[in-house]
């Protein structure tokens, strides 16, 4: 019997997300029964040329993990959505942009100005910078591009599928795949995660108040929180009533509130945004300095609203200077 191909790759990835594939431990070896694995290249030794030389779509199912940010991500984006029948965005970094989607509060010029020019660290006396090409003893050496911002994967290739999750959990992946075997997929386009908030399916979600509100924020780490308590009623941001279900609590369970790693649910393009009416809604507040008072409480808001998903947040990215 053929075995579907499948290939699983990273892009600009912390390898979390490999690592999310390895833990579902003894499935995997099922999974390599069902399925010939024709490129992962945290794992084995398999060449882009041996993809090159394949069909157009020959590969079953690409899981492809990470954002994209230079010219090499997006030679392999394209080259797996030319080879593939499926493509699933695995992770928050292919899904939203990631954490890494945060530089793009910044641009490439300052990027580069802190990293070879300016940090204490730093001894750069020529001043070089990188340069995709260059001669060294009469060879030319080349780098990939490093684009101005970071990139989701849907903005560079068609996706057909998306696995949200800084990584996703072990059971989803197994979910996922499972749904390509057996050819049990949702529409094209879905997100293979509870179509339901965070909140819903909460264990503190019962300890909510009716109505909550606030008199100030507090930051996680200065406070003792109660594990049994809804983060918001005790007056830290926890970002589940914007966030979609499926990520199995992790977070929770260890007494973090959530940080939206799951993205939206369908229909809401911005979770950040949809949480900041929410946020306000709670304030108990008796007048406009009251309102400043605990808003200002509130640090850092875009690195917490949009940990996740700047680069797909409505406003995206810093624009780069004239
Ligand atoms: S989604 Fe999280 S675990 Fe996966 S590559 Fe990005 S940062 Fe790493
Ligand atoms: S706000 Fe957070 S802690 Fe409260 S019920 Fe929703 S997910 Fe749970």
């Amino acid at each position: 019997m053929v075995k579907p191909k499948v290939a699983i790759c990273w892009l600009g990835s912390c390898g979390g997300c490999d690592e999310a594939v390895v833990d579902i431990n003894e499935v995997l070896l099922r999974l390599a029964d069902a399925v010939d694995i024709i490129l992962w290249p945290v794992a084995m030794d398999f060449k882009y040329d041996s993809v090159r030389r394949m069909k157009n779509g020959e590969i079953a199912l690409s899981v492809v993990n990470g954002h994209v940010r230079n010219s090499e991500q997006e030679e392999i984006a394209k080259l797996l959505r030319e080879k593939s029948q499926l493509i699933l965005a695995f992770g928050a970094c292919a899904c939203l942009g990631g954490t890494p989607g945060l530089a793009n509060l910044s641009t490439k010029a300052n990027i580069f100005n802190w990293v070879y020019r300016d940090a204490p660290t730093v001894v750069n006396p020529n001043g070089n910078y990188p340069q995709t090409t260059s001669r060294v003893n009469g060879k030319e050496l080349t780098l990939p591009e490093f684009y101005d911002h970071v990139h989701a994967l849907n903005d560079i290739i068609d996706v057909d599928y998306y696995l949200p999750g800084c990584p996703p959990p072990p059971y989803s992946v197994m979910y996922a795949v499972s749904a390509v075997l057996e050819n049990k997929l949702p529409p094209k386009g879905s997100t293979l995660a509870p179509n339901r908030a965070l909140c819903d399916s909460c264990r503190r979600n019962k300890s909510k108040p009716d109505r909550i509100s606030i008199k100030e924020i507090k930051r996680i780490h200065e406070v003792e929180a109660d594990p049994d308590v809804c983060f918001l009623a005790q007056g830290i941001i926890c970002l589940g009533p914007a966030t979609r279900d499926g990520c199995g609590e992790a977070c929770m369970n260890i007494n973090i509130p959530c940080r939206a790693c799951f993205g939206p649910v369908e229909g809401v393009e911005d979770s950040g945004a949809k949480f900041i009416p929410a946020l306000a809604s709670i304030l108990d507040a008796e007048s406009d300095e009251d309102v400043t008072r605990i808003v200002n409480q509130f640090v850092d808001p875009v690195g917490y609203l949009y940990r996740f998903s700047l680069p797909v947040a409505i406003f995206q990215k810093k624009r780069a200077e004239k």
